[in-house]
């Protein structure tokens, strides 16, 4: 019973290759590849952090499964392959080929016409429990999930029938070894708990949905913390809000203009917010954040099956914004087919999903925003010459921070009271001199760096105090510090600042005291002065009585 197949008796080692002059490896058909268990643990690990334990699950079953299946079609053409039962022993045989795991047949009773399957198996060597063991320890669970996978892929295609394997021991839970037993699908009563993890997932569409929450929750969580957030009192940034409150008002697509960052998505909400519109949805969607191939179904929405991996019907954001307000961010990079649908949508109302010929009627009232020059990108012929026309009937443009500057105290006060509440920290305000470089920087990503900076600020600077130059601008002290050394040391210029620097550390090094420093420095300038105590004074910005009591000539005039 413990007799393990030898992989010679089937014949196995003569179907593996190994071509090193074309950089392949071959068993039988397919081509194989050595890997690093350690690189591939390193891989699992990363799976099951970034996506959760049950999709990385998932995942892994199915790599697992079609493994299974590539190896059941090879053993199809093994001269071993004589009897149901030889063909299903491969499998095991081929999985311990392969370095994968060592199996030991506990059970194997089958009779697939009259619908009976039941194995059973012991694994040792497992290299997924060994792997996982290193990264997680002995836990509750069977872990092996790409080998659960594989030989469910296996015995599935052998047997042309669903074969379920469950791993009901594993070293990962302690065992002493693991053990899997395999019945048919329809002979497992909890089955649905294991199909799932068969079944790929639309992983993009889920996170383009995790995505979309994030958008959400934190539009929610600004105007939570900052109720009125169009903030500024310069006259360019106030008539480009009086365009937009005209507009509010109106059922008009609005085109909002300007530079990235001056916060364009603030001002669609704002006019959604003071629209009639109000308590319907207002849902956004920044078009180059989208995959091409996806953005289509992203707008209009998709029917199940209308390409590989739509596996379910999923609402597009038209839909999901009907009767309220949909903001299309950076729209100059929609595809030429959704510019179509685009068209058709804001002229007629309707629109198809992808993949359905229902029609459907949304009412939804556009607000677009682009920071490119679409009446280029239309000479270009990249968009569409009846589009552009259609979303710039009504353009407003949101001037940049650095033409607004004297908004940027308001900003920085409402952005200090934003993240103190968020971080919940209590900060005074800015030191005059941050407010300086605040005020003197062009602010190339605009309000949006504006409100970063004061953010990293605010988590920066000490509870109760003011935030510091060092605290805004540690990344790109560089570019200022001309400018810093000016405005802080008057007339020493950085060439200077540099020389002084190295008599700084000549005098260090050279342990001249403090007070030595001094009276060398009185010399110098009574010497340049031409022995004139008085204007040397005045030089060193000290009285005459300190230079003449220091150089011992007190009683001189
Ligand atoms: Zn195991």
């Amino acid at each position: 019973m413990k007799k393990v197949l030898e992989p010679e008796l089937v014949d196995l080692r003569s179907k593996l290759k190994f071509s090193f002059e074309t950089g392949e490896i071959w068993l039988g058909e397919n081509r194989m590849m050595l890997m690093h268990v350690a690189a591939m643990g390193a891989f699992r690990n990363e799976i099951i952090q970034s996506l959760g334990l049950e999709r990385a699950r998932g995942l892994l079953v199915r790599l697992g499964y079609a493994s299974g299946v590539r190896d059941a079609e090879l053993a199809k053409d093994l001269p071993s392959n004589d009897s149901p039962e030889a063909g299903i022993m491969l499998g095991p045989m081929l999985h311990s080929f392969k370095g994968m795991v060592r199996v030991e047949k506990r059970k194997l009773e089958m009779d697939i016409p009259n619908g009976k399957f039941a194995g059973e198996f012991i694994w040792e060597n497992s290299w997924e429990a060994q792997t996982h063991l290193q990264q997680f320890g002995i836990g509750q669970d069977a872990e092996c999930w790409t080998q659960v996978g594989y030989a469910s892929g296996y015995v599935s295609t052998c047997v042309g029938r669903p074969v379920i394997f469950k791993e009901t021991k594993c070293v990962c839970k302690g065992d002493h070894h693991c053990y899997i037993e395999a019945r048919l699908l329809e002979h497992w009563e909890d089955s649905e708990d294991y199909l799932k993890y068969y079944q790929p997932e639309n992983i993009a569409g889920r996170l383009i949905d995790l995505q979309e929450e994030v958008v959400s929750l934190r539009a929610s969580l600004n105007k939570k913390a900052l109720p009125d957030n169009i903030i500024g009192e310069s006259e360019s940034f106030k008539s480009a809000l009086d365009l937009a409150s005209t507009a509010a008002a109106k059922p008009i697509t609005v085109l909002l203009l300007g530079e990235t960052g001056v916060g364009k998505e603030v001002f669609a909400h704002w006019i959604h917010d003071n629209s009639d519109r109000t308590a319907q949805p207002f849902v956004a969607l920044n078009c180059a954040a989208i995959p091409n191939d996806l953005l289509e179904s992203e707008l209009f929405g998709v029917e199940k099956g209308a390409f590989t991996g739509a596996q379910q019907s999923r609402p597009g954001r038209f839909e999901r914004a009907d009767g309220g307000t949909l903001f299309l961010d950076e729209v100059g990079d929609l595809t030429p087919a959704a510019q179509v649908k685009l068209l058709r949508v804001l002229e007629s109302g309707e629109l198809e999903r992808l993949g359905d010929i229902k029609t459907r009627k949304v009412n939804v009232r556009l607000v677009a925003a682009t920071n490119v020059n679409l009446q280029q990108a239309v000479k270009d012929g990249k968009f569409r010459a009846d589009l552009y026309y259609r979303l710039n009937a009504y353009p407003v443009n949101i001037p940049p921070l650095r033409d607004r500057k004297a908004d940027i105290p308001l900003l920085v006060e409402a952005f200090i009271k934003k993240y103190a509440l968020l971080h919940n920290k209590r900060v005074v305000g800015v030191t005059d001199k941050a407010m300086r470089m605040l005020m003197s920087y062009d602010w190339p990503g605009n309000i949006r760096e504006l409100e970063n900076m004061m953010e990293r600020g605010v988590l920066l600077t000490a509870s109760d105090d003011s935030i510091e130059l060092k605290h805004l601008f540690a990344g790109v002290a560089e570019i200022f510090s001309n400018e810093v050394e000016l405005s802080a040391q008057g007339r020493v210029g950085s060439e200077n600042k540099k020389s002084l620097d190295v008599l700084m550390d000549t005098m260090i090094r050279d342990g001249i005291s403090l007070e030595n420093c001094e009276l060398m420095l009185m010399e110098a300038a009574v010497k340049r002065t031409g022995g004139n105590i008085t204007k040397a004074a005045e030089l060193l910005g000290v009285t005459r009585r300190q230079v003449a009591y220091r150089l011992g000539k007190e009683d001189q005039k």
